[in-house]
């Protein structure tokens, strides 16, 4: 027996009077907005057990999906279940809506919806996860090649707080990598051009902007309620003490680095897992002597090189944010954009790593700001 469709109007006014209509859409799809009154049970769960969701086989039963074709196996389905008096809606919700038929109230705004439906789409992120990432707090510490590419994608993904510090303003050298920055931007507080463009993209994410250059003094400060910290800045100074400042507080930290054509990136989160996960230091104790360090010299760096890396990095912080997936913790991922290869490299902790061996005493923090006066 061939199933009925009905339009829209006709369905809703024989559930008006009496009929049950389901939509077998997923959870995901219907938190996008369902038609108003509609039980929300999946196919496969409608098909495994009907008899949880269905009153009983006589009863008038309408199926909606999206536009029409899963309703429509699923009646059939029902059918062959001995289900008598089962019928779709021609169009599903789609049609539904277009003929302005009443749609349930959600808790999500038009905006949220539209913005975010790729990544509710996902059954891995989803509203749950979206919310996750709405409520997040994130620290990025410098807005520059790094961080750029990273704050925006924070940013387009709906992290709900990004908290950016630089102390820098900007300079015509920064935009051949910098794309944060424009060129009418040039002298502008690095964070003020930051949050302009971000405030562009996704006026949901509330920009933090913080014109100080991370210290001994205002780390902590910066580090209090997020949830990830992103090291942006690629300098021994503020690495040393963010990593510090993570295992003391027990934040993860995306670190990020770039130099000529090469990049590497890797999560510490020894602060949370003491003895397991490495951090910085459990690779290098201490900062290389100054004419060692190649940032202090400001050696040249491929423009699109931390456009690389710094997406690697927001790609971390969000998969730690959701807890998504395998994180780079204990892996040090490295980059060489000649070559067009990734190496990777394990890291283990350092049962005596001066900060985050398990029996150790926090030491304080070490400033390292003179380090580069030289440079
Ligand atoms: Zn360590």
């Amino acid at each position: 027996m061939p199933i009925r469709e009905l339009s829209p109007t006709d369905a809703h006014a024989r559930q008006r009077a009496g009929a049950v209509l389901v939509d077998v859409r997923g959870e995901l799809e219907r938190v996008l907005g369902m038609a108003d009154a509609a039980l929300g049970v999946p196919v496969d769960e409608l098909k495994a057990r009907p008899a949880d969701h269905l009153p009983d086989s006589a009863t008038e039963i309408l199926l909606i999906c999206q536009g029409g074709r899963r309703s429509l196996l699923a009646a059939e389905a029902l059918a062959a279940l001995g289900y008598r008096n089962v019928s779709t809606v021609a169009g599903g919700t789609d049609a539904w809506q277009a003929n302005g038929l009443p749609m349930q109230r959600t808790d999500i705004d038009e905006d949220f919806g539209d913005r975010y439906s790729r990544h509710l789409r996902l059954p891995e992120v989803g509203l749950h996860g979206q919310r996750k990432l709405e409520a997040a707090r994130v620290l990025l510490v410098g807005a520059g090649g790094l961080g750029s590419p990273a704050a925006y994608y924070l940013a387009a993904a709906g992290i709900g707080h990004l908290r950016i510090a630089d102390d820098d303003v900007v300079d015509r050298s920064n935009l051949q990598r910098q794309i944060l920055h424009t060129d009418a931007g040039v002298g502008t507080p690095k964070v003020v051009s930051a949050e302009r463009a971000l405030n562009a993209l996704n006026p949901r994410t509330l920009i933090d902007a913080v014109a100080e250059r991370v210290t001994p003094a205002n780390v902590d400060r910066l580090l209090d309620g997020v949830d990830v910290v992103i090291d942006g800045a690629d300098n021994f100074p503020a690495r040393y003490l963010l990593n510090d400042a993570c295992v003391k507080l027990g934040k993860p930290l995306v670190y990020g680095a770039v130099h000529r054509f090469e990049g590497q990136v890797s999560v510490f989160d020894a602060g949370r897992q003491r003895g397991v996960a490495p951090c910085y230091r459990c690779l290098f104790p201490q900062p290389p002597p100054p004419e060692a360090a190649p940032n202090c010299a400001e050696a040249g760096v491929l423009g699109v090189l931390p456009g690389v890396i710094g997406l690697l990095q927001a790609t971390e912080a969000i998969k730690l944010l959701l807890g998504l997936g395998e994180s780079l913790r204990g892996r040090l991922l490295q980059f060489d954009a000649l070559a067009m290869r990734f190496r990777e490299t394990r890291l283990d902790a350092d049962p005596h790593c001066p900060v985050c061996a398990p029996d150790r005493v926090f030491p304080g923090y070490t400033d390292y700001a003179a380090f580069c006066a030289g440079g």
